[in-house]
């Protein structure tokens, strides 16, 4: 279903926060679509700004001042709240809907929820794609969200209506079945890549297609940062109940492995 329904959609002038890598991505698409941006961040990225004609802000203030419809944090997992509370959130002019893109979900809404003025709207969203796996458009490709404290649905439904008319794939709901699900795919993924990684596996002249697979695995889970990995261990309270799985499913096939040798083995000494 549309989650733009029949509302009417207006033009957007976003802020934002985190201007790394994925804030660029989207950013990309926001201003191809018509919409305004405008961005802050640790760094200075006055130069990259100043070629993709949006506006940076080195100082926060000016920045909450500058008439935002939406407040778009991208900031990583691990600053979230650091970056929230050093914001003078207070001096926000007006109404404004915060969305984040990180990628748990627990964690944002609590933080948001915590930090922000009653009378700001919440929307927590993660893109199940980043530049390299949406680098050909985001057709298809999964957007998650759940409307956590959304008063203005006009608003609320034009910055859905970015990913949806994008072809995304809308994907309704709740923050823990978010961390839930992402526990068991998604941060299995980036742990298997990242182990694949440790081990050093290289293409080699006679990749079957499964290898071809696991060095594409190793590779997509090292293009992203430590920070963004560790986040999703730190920050999703189910993790670490799947690091223990897999921890524990990998001794169960070892254990498996060494049986039927150790069986082999007796068969032919008799
Ligand atoms: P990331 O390493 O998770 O985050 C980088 C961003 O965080 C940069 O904007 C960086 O600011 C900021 N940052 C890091 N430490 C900071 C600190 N101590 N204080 C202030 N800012 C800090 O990499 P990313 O790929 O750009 O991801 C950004 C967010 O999008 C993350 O929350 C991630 O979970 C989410 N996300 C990423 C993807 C993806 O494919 N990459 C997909 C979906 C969602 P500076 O650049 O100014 O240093």
């Amino acid at each position: 279903m549309s989650s733009s329904s029949s509302l009417p959609l207006q033009t957007l002038k976003i802020g934002i926060v985190g201007f790394g890598t994925f804030g660029q991505f989207l950013a990309k698409t926001m201003i191809k679509q018509g919409h305004t941006t405008r961005a802050t961040s640790r760094t200075d990225y006055s130069q990259l700004c100043h070629q993709l004609d949006v506006p940076f802000f080195r100082d926060v203030i000016p920045f909450l001042e500058a008439d935002n419809d939406v407040i778009l944090i991208c900031t990583s997992i691990l600053s979230l709240s650091e970056v929230l509370n050093s914001m003078p959130l207070r001096r926000l002019k007006r109404h404004t809907l915060f969305v984040d893109v990180l990628s748990v979900k627990e964690h944002p809404r609590n933080v948001l929820l915590q930090v922000l003025p009653e009378n700001m709207d919440v929307l927590c969203t993660h893109p199940m794609f980043g530049p390299e796996s949406g680098k050909n458009g985001w057709k298809d490709l999964p957007l998650v969200y759940e409307k956590v404290r959304v008063r203005n649905e006009t608003r609320c439904s034009s910055f859905l209506h970015i990913f949806e008319s994008e072809g995304c794939r809308m994907v309704e709901m709740s923050c823990e079945e978010h961390d839930k699900v992402a526990a068991r795919s998604q941060f299995l993924s980036h742990s298997i890549g990242r182990i694949l990684a440790e081990m050093g596996i290289e293409s080699t002249s006679m990749n079957t297609k499964s290898f071809e697979t696991l060095v594409k695995l190793k590779e997509s889970a090292t293009n992203d940062s430590f920070d963004l990995f560790s986040g999703l261990f730190i920050h999703n309270r189910f993790a670490q109940q799947e690091l223990m799985n897999l921890e524990q499913s990998f001794e169960k096939v070892k254990q498996r492995l060494l049986k039927k040798m150790s069986e082999q083995q007796s068969l032919s000494s008799v």
